[in-house]
């Protein structure tokens, strides 16, 4: 007997969905049976690009624009959600949210400014936390929230300690919702890359710091962005209908 898709009839939304870990989120949520509405940043390119992928794929997706980390950017977000899935053949609202983008600091505290420290949260944790805000009237009851978060919030790791402190902070939003939605049957959970090959890390590219990075994972590799899609695809899905308000490390065993 073949399943049915974990994610037919529902929709999605992925911030930062365009490219890297958010477009392969895209991707599978979509290949499980998602609407999925791609939200980008900037890249309207690689948003369309995500988008037809999909559709060559076979499957459902539309893009969604609003920068993030500037005043207002939750209502802008949500504003373009609402005009684009009129467009849709879908009721209103959605079933998943995966608050995906983020931005890396890689400096000591000695080099860290005032100004990065605010935009780093301003993006990897006010966001989130403004998009569910103005997001849980769409959110519908029984759906799912997962937070995209880091496995250096799990030990010390000072070379990126703002970008560390960004993502415990959404860890800590991940528990207290989970048990704020829980009525609702609004499941929240946190997953946790390691070492990942996409372009937020353009060190990559130094087969030094590659060979570096692959060995801290026990199956000495970078993570694939496909590998944490599908994490999160779990996360989101009924399969993981009681797990909520868990930290899920998706970094292939770094530092165990
Ligand atoms: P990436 O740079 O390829 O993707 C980041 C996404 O966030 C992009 O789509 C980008 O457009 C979006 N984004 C960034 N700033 C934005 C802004 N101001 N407004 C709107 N969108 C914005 O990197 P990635 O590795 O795919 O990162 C995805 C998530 O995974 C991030 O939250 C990151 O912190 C987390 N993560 C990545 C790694 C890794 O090694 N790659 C490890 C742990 C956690």
């Amino acid at each position: 007997m073949t399943p049915t898709p974990r994610h037919e009839g529902r929709t999605a939304l992925v911030t930062g969905g365009s490219r890297g870990i958010g477009r392969a989120i895209s991707r599978r949520l979509a290949a499980e049976g998602a609407l999925v509405a791609v939200h980008y940043g900037h890249d309207h390119a690689a948003a369309e690009r995500t988008v037809k992928e999909i559709i060559a794929d076979g499957g459902r997706a539309f893009p969604v624009h609003a920068e993030l980390g500037v005043p207002g950017d939750a209502d802008a977000l949500w504003e373009s959600f609402d005009r684009e899935i009129a467009g849709q053949d879908a009721k209103p609202g959605l079933d998943v949210l995966v608050n995906n983008a983020g931005i890396t600091l890689p400096r000591t505290i000695a080099n860290v400014t005032e100004e990065d420290y605010d935009r780093l949260f301003a993006i990897n944790t006010r966001a989130p936390f403004f998009v569910v805000q103005r997001g849980l009237p769409r959110l519908r009851d029984g759906g799912a929230i997962v937070n995209v978060s880091s496995v250096t919030t799990r030990f010390a790791y000072p070379a990126i300690i703002a970008y560390t402190m960004s993502k415990g902070a959404l860890d800590t939003f991940t528990l207290a919702l989970a048990k704020e939605l829980g009525p609702r049957g609004i499941r929240v959970n946190a997953v946790a890359p390691g070492f990942t090959e996409t372009e937020i890390n353009p060190t990559l590219r130094n087969p030094e710091i590659r060979r570096a990075y692959s060995a801290e994972s026990v199956f000495d590799r970078l993570g694939q962005p496909e590998d944490i899609a599908a994490v999160v695809a779990f996360a989101a899905s009924g399969d993981a209908g009681w797990t909520t308000g868990q930290w899920i490390d998706a970094s292939g065993g770094v530092r165990i």
